[in-house]
């Protein structure tokens, strides 16, 4: 399906319906660079209204619907850290087989379920803001709400281990942690594990491994659950196959967690951050709780996705 024959107004719903009281402005786009075919970095100028503070924040961002008006936003992390002066977000357009959704049609009795297939904000974002953009610079604009701090809450006085467990573009509330704070072994100690499917989506590995370099107590594992053929030697599964191993995964003596970090996987040596898909989240936190004595306060999480 041609992005253009996107059914922006139907896409449009009752859900939409509680976005439009919030107060947005709009924002100039400084660029959006295309990571993967799924992926993308959205870059915005910061305004001086945007109180951004503490990394892990979040913010609705979005478009107008060309076919309404009304506005589309959505969630998205602040992949900017808070000193920075410009603002970056790190958007999915959700799922690889766009052209093999189903037209919508509004007689269709199932309509609200189909449409809960499209990517809809993900979407107008990329698209319109492209083609608007070689159209007239001045509509080189987005949606922007104030910064809000959601559940994704890095504690900085936690002297735990800070073990961040992220999928696809879960790796986004992470990054300005990463970069916001100092990472010498006196001050703090981090692990990250980030698994995708596709290598294209190993999102900000250059930075995660400049970090590794730079601060021998910062660790950056990576996990390909999909073999793409290409020559990268990249850690192969999920990140569960460490922090959420099924039986048949436990081999030998050491935990496959502590084999790979050479960290003992219990709440006192470290804390959890997850970030990504819920399906890894509630697999992580009944396992880290039920087979490693973890207090849910010890685990920290944001949705992104089902
Ligand atoms: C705190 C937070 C931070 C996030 N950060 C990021 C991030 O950094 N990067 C990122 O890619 N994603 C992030 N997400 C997820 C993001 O907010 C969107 O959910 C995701 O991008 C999908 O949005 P979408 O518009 O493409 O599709 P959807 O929101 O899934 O919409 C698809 C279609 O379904 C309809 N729809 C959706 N839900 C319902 C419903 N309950 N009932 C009826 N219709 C519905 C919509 O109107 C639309 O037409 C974050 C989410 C949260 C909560």
């Amino acid at each position: 399906m041609a992005s253009n024959e996107f059914p922006w107004e139907l896409l449009d719903n009752r859900y939409n319906d509680r976005f439009q009281k919030l107060a947005l402005q709009e924002v100039p786009v400084q660029r959006l660079t295309v990571r993967s075919a799924w992926n993308y970095r959205l870059f915005l100028e910061r305004p001086e209204w945007f109180q951004y503070t503490i990394p892990g924040m979040f913010a609705m961002l979005g478009k107008r619907n060309p076919a309404t008006g009304r506005s589309a936003v959505r969630a998205f992390s602040i992949v900017s850290a808070p000193h920075e002066d410009f603002l970056e977000f790190y958007i999915a357009v959700k799922g690889e087989t766009i052209d093999d959704l189903l037209p919508l049609s509004p007689e269709d009795p199932e309509l609200e379920k189909r449409i809960l297939e499209y990517p809809y904000v993900s979407m107008l974002l990329q698209d319109v803001v492209e083609k608007e953009v070689e159209a007239n610079p001045a509509y080189n604009n987005v949606l922007l709400g104030q910064a809000t701090m959601g559940s994704f809450r890095y504690d900085t006085k936690d002297p735990r281990i800070a073990v961040f467990g992220f999928t696809g573009t879960g790796v986004a509330a992470g990054v300005p942690i990463v970069r916001g704070y100092s990472w010498a072994p006196s001050v703090r100690k981090g692990i990250v594990l980030h698994g995708v499917r596709n290598p294209a989506d190993f999102a900000y590995q250059d930075e995660f491994k400049e970090h590794r370099s730079k601060y021998p107590d910062f660790q950056y594992h990576m996990f390909l659950s999909r073999d793409a053929g290409t020559p990268w030697h990249y850690g192969r599964g999920r990140i569960t196959k460490v922090l959420a191993p099924a039986p048949q995964e436990m081999t030998g003596e050491i935990h496959p967690f502590e084999k790979l970090t050479g960290v003992p996987y219990d709440p006192n040596h470290v804390k959890l951050y997850l970030c990504g898909s819920d399906a890894m989240i509630k697999q992580v936190t009944d396992y880290a709780v039920n087979e490693r004595g973890f207090d849910r306060k010890d685990i920290i999480h944001e949705k992104f996705f089902d």
